[in-house]
């Protein structure tokens, strides 16, 4: 297992991830992307929205405000529940959430460290409910402004929507409303590189079905699987994924039932999506809260009802970490991120096999311009040819194509594959077809 480390010194050293405003010292819990970050995620984003949406007959897209009325959160319970139960350490006064034994047990290993093997006694104080809601003020004139919220999660500007989308498309139930997102929290300890922010991005369907328990388990059971398969199919190794079921205890306040899929990440099984039965929950309190009907009627039996709701909610960062630790091989002379080409943030590098040779540099820029029109590619003239590869792998660049003299000749480029490093010859037409057959 890769030491987290490797992977937060890759991201930087490579542009995919640094830490947020670093020039100022940073910003607890939060992360830019680079150049490879962005189109790491962007490629996340885009194959999801695909999969979702566009080859879907029953589910719809939405972007929603990230700022709403107060009263929704209320309404959505989070409020009043979306708590975390925090322990302050009564010696230094370093907080952490009282759930998180390992965290603990870590602080208290420390501070045993500190005084050379006398054996401390850590004491907490009583853990006390702590809201993750972040606040804002909204209004320009002083005094007056009135407090929202960052939205803690996505899912609440889907529902406040759910009338809208009745009325003005054509979904019957059962039908789903997807949504990609930021959603912020005032998380207590944030940590492990980017899985736990304060801010991140969110990739939800809420599913709307019949109330009924037989379609709640079908439904449930289904997405289950389809959300497992979908990180399978990108590339993520079996071993490294499992179901998990919430306890009573641990359910967050709206769900019925919940399964978490997780990674076996370099500190342990970690979540990184969620799917939840979330019942009439969401829709029963904003009628409730809002006074407007969200109830449904079935065209075809007349019958009407408070949809039930089945969630999947995939962080967005989580995905990119544990594609990105899954994908990180060290072989004997080379580190190489194996990623799925589909999610490689560059399909391929283009070198000219010497920079100071105008005709090597001439047709390698025209190979260059004409495959940039279909796909990300990357340039790279720098240094030796051995150079560019070690880049190209660590960026995880599926295919190196080198022009040399022979190109000249023949109009052939050697095509190097990034994960067997072997090299082939293949004619310039024939090129973005290769290319193409592994972006499926
Ligand atoms: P955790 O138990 O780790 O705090 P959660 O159960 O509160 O997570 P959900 O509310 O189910 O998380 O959110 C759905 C998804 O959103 C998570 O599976 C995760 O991928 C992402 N997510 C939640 N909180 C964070 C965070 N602080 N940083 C990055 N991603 C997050």
């Amino acid at each position: 297992m890769v030491q987290l480390e490797k992977i937060v010194s890759l991201c930087k050293r490579r542009g995919f991830i640094y830490p947020g405003s670093e020039i100022y010292g940073g910003l607890g819990g939060t992360w830019d992307y680079g150049p490879l970050g962005v189109l790491l995620k962007k490629n996340i984003k885009d194959i999801w929205w695909k999969d979702m949406v566009q080859l879907r007959d029953d589910i719809v897209g939405i972007d929603a405000a990230i700022m709403m009325n107060p009263r929704a959160w209320v309404a959505s319970g989070h409020v009043e529940a979306f708590v975390d139960p925090l322990v302050e350490c009564k010696i230094c006064h370093a907080r952490f959430r009282a759930d998180k034994g390992e965290e603990i047990k870590k602080h208290e290993e420390e501070h045993s460290k500190e005084s050379k093997g006398k054996n401390i006694n850590v004491e907490w104080t009583e853990p006390q409910k702590f809201n993750l809601l972040v606040k804002a003020y909204l209004g320009v004139i002083e005094g007056k402004q009135s407090e929202i919220y960052l939205r803690g999660e996505i899912t609440n500007g889907v529902h406040v929507n759910f009338r809208n989308i009745l009325d003005s498309t054509r979904v019957r139930i059962p039908f789903g409303i997807a949504q990609i997102g930021k959603a912020f929290r005032n998380e207590i300890t944030p940590g492990n590189f980017t899985f736990r922010s304060r801010e991140f991005e969110q990739m939800e369907v809420q599913f709307y079905i019949k109330p009924d328990e037989e379609e709640g388990e079908k439904w449930f059971n289904f997405w289950k699987e389809d959300r497992m398969n979908w990180y399978l199919k990108l590339g993520m190794r079996k071993e490294n994924l499992r179901f998990r079921d919430h306890t009573d205890k641990e359910r967050a306040h709206y769900a019925r039932v919940a399964t978490d899929i997780e990674y076996n990440s370099p500190w342990g099984w970690s979540e990184f999506m969620g799917i939840h039965h979330r019942g009439d929950w969401d829709l029963t309190r904003h009628q409730k809260y809002s006074g407007q009907d969200m109830s449904y009627t079935d065209p075809f039996s007349g019958e009407k009802f408070i949809p039930w709701d089945i969630e999947t909610s995939a962080g967005v960062d989580r995905s990119a970490l544990f594609f990105l630790i899954d994908a990180y091989h060290e072989e004997k002379d080379r580190v190489v991120m194996k990623i799925h080409p589909r999610l490689a943030p560059y399909k391929a590098a283009v070198f000219p096999l010497v920079a100071n040779k105008p005709e090597l540099v001439d047709k390698a820029r025209k190979i260059y311009n004409e495959l940039r029109s279909e796909m990300m590619i990357c340039w790279d003239a720098r240094g030796n040819i051995g150079k560019r590869y070690f880049a190209q792998d660590e960026a995880g660049t599926p295919w190196c194509i080198t022009v040399d003299y022979d190109t000249l000749k023949d109009d052939t480029v050697t095509i190097r594959n990034r994960d067997t490093t072997v090299q082939v010859r293949v004619k310039i037409s024939d090129l973005s077809a290769e290319i193409q057959k592994s972006l499926v």
